[in-house]
């Protein structure tokens, strides 16, 4: 069977231009084992990009695999109005113990995007009910991104997902997010007091009274080419939503679960959200689930006799899915059991070292920024006045191809090449995978 063919015929890929797989059509993936993916001929890739940043733990990690297979043959799946199960319960219970303080109330969704749905409607339906019906509107950063739905592609700002789309979208304040690689105010990341954060106060005072809620992707603006920016923006950020009673929604679906090098990039600045929004890690990558997670507070704004109407009339079919909600308990046991947070740090360190030393002197490397073991480097034409490339050559999109040759998954944003490798990543791999990023970029650009 010749399976590209088939595939071609029947399916239209996510985020792709579908003309594009004419020359690269689709590789045919059979098995995965640790950061490896194996193709139908046996060929290996080694998957930097954590199959899109969800998987955490290695592929077919064997004690996810395993509490998975013992769930299935228990229960698959049970309506979750009026039902509950051990699997959602035990992960409350495991999870709150790493959550900020203040979050204890969990709504269950099956992907990030639902999850930024619920945590948007919730956040209009508390101030509606509690007197601040004017709260109708919502502001978020530019360059974010929360997800494709209506709802979560308007706070979101890209572009290249939103532009066609606006007439229908709904109309967002957005404030002029921190660019610390190309800084207005001419500082940087390391010792800057968040001088930027006066675009966000200007926002407030025009608009705070009329606000629901602030969105957010903390520290870390992944789909924007992975932008890092520095914790005490976020707090500064929590000051303006206090006073001007404006929720703080977290968007951790991308940096919850280790990925900045603490559990959720928000306990970098000791900042508690009022509601947060997980999926990705939330399973490990095996199964589709996520959790929009908020306060005592908000909560008891909906509680009422059911004749008042202020429930929180919202549902996913798949909520609360005992299967998700087994593979992330056991997601869970591990970080507890092999104390992962803890072997961070130190391997963190080391990648950062180990990209920098290869790329960081190279003529188009603008920046290597890093956060966890995020690493991105931003390709540029001129090193010195980091002008970017002609974006019309798809310098990453040929990198990346060059890289598919070697058996590597880079999958650049824009010309921004980076890794977000699973947790569990060797130090013999870090050296692996930099090498041949690397020379894919050499070959495309020169050394
Ligand atoms: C992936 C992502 C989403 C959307 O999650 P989906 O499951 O793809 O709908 C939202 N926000 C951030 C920051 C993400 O990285």
């Amino acid at each position: 069977m010749d399976w590209q063919a088939e595939d071609l015929k029947y399916i239209w890929h996510p985020c792709s231009q579908m003309k594009d797989y004419e020359t690269l059509p689709p590789i045919v993936i059979e098995r995965g084992e640790g950061i490896n993916l194996y193709d139908i001929n046996g060929k290996c890739y080694k998957d930097v990009v954590s199959s899109w940043w969800c998987n955490l733990l290695g592929h077919c990690n064997p004690r996810i695999t395993k509490a998975l297979k013992e769930q299935s043959e228990k229960l698959e799946h049970v309506i979750f109005a009026n039902f509950t199960h051990k699997p959602a319960v035990t992960l409350c219970q495991k999870l709150v113990k790493y959550l900020p303080e203040g979050l204890c109330k969990f709504n269950f969704a099956d992907n990030g995007s639902s999850s930024i749905e619920m945590a948007l409607k919730m956040s209009f339906q508390y101030h509606y009910q509690t007197g601040n019906p004017q709260k109708k509107r919502f502001m978020a950063l530019s360059d974010g991104y929360h997800g494709e739905t209506i709802g979560a592609l308007s706070v979101g700002a890209l572009d290249l997902y939103a532009e066609i789309y606006k007439p229908i979208l709904l109309e967002v304040n957005r404030i002029k997010a921190p660019d610390c690689f190309r800084c207005p105010y001419g500082k940087c990341r390391d010792n800057c007091q968040c001088e930027c954060i006066e675009q966000a106060q200007k926002m407030f005072e025009h608009c705070g009274e009329e606000t629901a809620a602030l969105i957010i992707e903390p520290l870390l603006q992944g789909s924007a080419g992975m932008r890092v920016y520095p914790p005490l923006y976020i707090k500064k950020l929590r000051e303006l939503c206090d006073k001007y009673n404006v929720h703080l929604i977290a968007d951790e679906i991308a940096t919850g679960y280790g990925r900045t090098g603490k559990m959720f990039a928000c306990d970098w600045a000791e900042v508690s959200p009022d509601i947060m929004c997980l999926s990705k890690g939330l399973t490990g990558g095996y199964m589709p689930m996520a959790v929009a997670i908020t306060t005592q507070k908000i909560f008891d704004a909906f509680y009422d006799d059911y004749l008042k109407g202020k429930a929180f009339m919202h549902s996913h079919t798949y909520a609360g899915n005992p299967l998700a909600c087994a593979c992330a308990n056991a997601v869970l046991d591990i970080f507890d059991t092999d104390k992962v947070l803890d072997t961070l740090p130190a391997g963190n360190a080391l990648f950062h070292k180990i990209v920098s030393e290869k790329f960081l002197s190279n003529k188009n490397v603008g920046e290597v920024r890093h956060i966890g073991f995020i690493n991105a480097i931003e390709l540029v034409k001129d090193k010195r006045t980091k002008e970017p490339l002609d974006s019309n050559l798809r310098t990453g999109y040929q990198i990346y191809k060059k890289a598919l040759e070697k058996g590597l998954i880079l999958r650049p944003l824009g010309d921004v090449l980076y890794f977000n490798p699973p947790l569990i990543i060797t130090e013999e791999d870090m050296h692996t995978v930099v090498n041949m990023a690397y020379e894919s970029m050499v070959e495309i650009l020169g050394a």
